[in-house]
Parts: structure tokens; C-alpha cells; sequence
């Protein structure tokens, strides 16, 4: 009995060890900024896959704390990003904190409404071709105000011009119900339609950024963020 005791001990201690080394490993190793040889090291699924455990971390409560301010002087210099992050201005959907990223990480171009103009293609184009970003991701997410103000055409300023990039997405969408922001559903689905088309636009209208994806270099994915949970949904 004893014995049996005292080997169940060593045993949790062992795992007690092993969990806090592999815990060490995974803030060493997500704490070590982005390099040239880091970046090119990794694929664009890898790079995906990256996105896809800091959201995991974020929504458990269990993001990863840095030295910040080491990190900006480490990438003072150069930086080489590993992905690059089209998303909405909304103050709810802050890239670097839900993937759980940091100093020169992710490249983010964000507008109301994340939606694909040429000055983004023309800064993607940079993140990937240039910098080397291996994946981009178009995030839009739930309860849009920008979509809203699109489907129910709002007119404001110059605020009229940005809204009506997003009007394709809305007229391409459908609904049984009304065509209007208290439609939840509706607005989620123009949501997502509108993440779609960001990404179709990407290589239809880019060459540079086709070119890239054509040769296995970089992969384009859509995603929706849900505010009240912080999840990140990829769309399939
Ligand atoms: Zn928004």
C-alpha cells in the first residue's frame, strides 16, 4: 500500500513537471517574436493554425502574457508577421487580442464594415508579396454596426461612400423576413456574405495576391467573430 502511494505521488509529480514545462515551452515559444526564418518556416496552414490556438487561449481565459515592451525592441529593426488580419473598427474585435498575438505578430488593415477596397488590396499585397504573411484572414463578426447602417441605408457624411462597399452584400443576401437591421438573422447572414465576397475580391481583383495562393504560399480564409463569446468561427 505504501508503496502503491508513493509511486502514485512520483506519478502526479512527474505530470505536475511535465505540464509546467510544456507550459514553459508554449509561453517561451509564443513569446519569441516573429524573424525572417520564423515566418518562412512556416506554411500557411501552420500559420492558420496559429490564429486558430490563440483564439482557443482567448475564449479559455488563458492568454499568454510577454514582455512587451522586449518585443518592440526586438522588431524594431525588421518585422516579418506571419499573417495579416482584415477586420472591422469596431472596438469589440481587436485582432492582436482575440488570436492572442503580439508586437509583430499580424499584420491588421481594418475599416467599419471589413470590406475590400484597392488601398487594402494594395496593403495586403504588401503584407504577402513583400513581408511574406502566409495567410489572411477577411473576420467580420456578429451585431455589425456597419452592416446595419448598410441594409438600412443610412446617409451620414462620408460615412454614405463606405457604407455602399458593403451594398453588394447585402443585396446578394436573402431572407424570408424583413430586409432590415432588426432582422438578426439577416444581419448576420449579410455578415457573412459580406466576409465571402472580401475574400473572393482578394484574388479576383489582386493578380499579385492570386499568384500567391496558385503557388501553395499563402492561404485566405474567412472567419466571424462572436462578441459575446469572443469565438472565432472560420468559414468553411
Ligand atoms: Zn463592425
Amino acid at each position: 500500500m505504501l508503496h502503491r502511494r508513493a509511486f502514485c505521488a512520483c506519478a502526479s509529480a512527474a505530470l505536475v513537471s511535465s505540464f509546467a514545462s510544456n507550459n514553459a515551452d508554449a509561453v517561451e515559444a509564443a513569446c519569441a517574436v516573429m524573424t525572417g526564418d520564423r515566418q518562412r518556416a512556416l506554411n500557411p496552414d501552420e500559420a492558420l493554425a496559429r490564429l486558430k490556438e490563440g483564439n482557443e487561449r482567448f475564449v479559455a481565459g488563458k492568454t499568454i502574457n510577454c514582455d512587451l515592451m522586449q518585443q518592440a525592441r526586438e522588431t524594431s529593426k525588421s518585422q516579418a508577421p506571419f499573417a495579416a488580419i482584415v477586420s472591422c473598427m469596431d472596438s469589440r474585435v481587436a485582432p492582436e487580442l482575440v488570436f492572442d498575438q503580439r508586437i509583430g505578430d499580424v499584420f491588421c488593415t481594418r475599416v467599419a464594415g471589413n470590406f475590400i477596397n484597392t488601398d487594402f488590396l494594395g496593403s495586403l499585397e504588401y503584407a504577402t508579396k513583400v513581408v511574406g504573411a502566409r495567410t489572411i484572414v477577411v473576420l467580420g463578426h456578429s451585431d455589425c454596426g456597419a452592416i446595419k447602417g448598410a441594409i438600412d441605408h443610412v446617409k451620414l457624411g462620408n460615412l454614405t461612400a463606405t457604407l455602399a462597399h458593403i451594398q453588394p452584400a447585402v443585396t446578394a443576401s436573402k431572407t424570408s423576413g424583413e430586409r432590415t437591421s432588426k432582422n438578426a438573422a439577416f444581419v448576420q447572414t449579410v455578415a457573412e456574405t459580406n466576409v465571402r465576397m472580401g475574400m473572393a475580391a482578394l484574388t479576383a481583383k489582386s493578380p499579385v495576391i492570386k499568384g500567391l495562393v496558385k503557388a501553395g504560399q499563402l492561404r485566405i480564409a474567412g472567419a466571424m467573430q462572436d462578441l459575446p463569446t469572443g469565438r472565432v468561427s472560420f468559414l468553411a
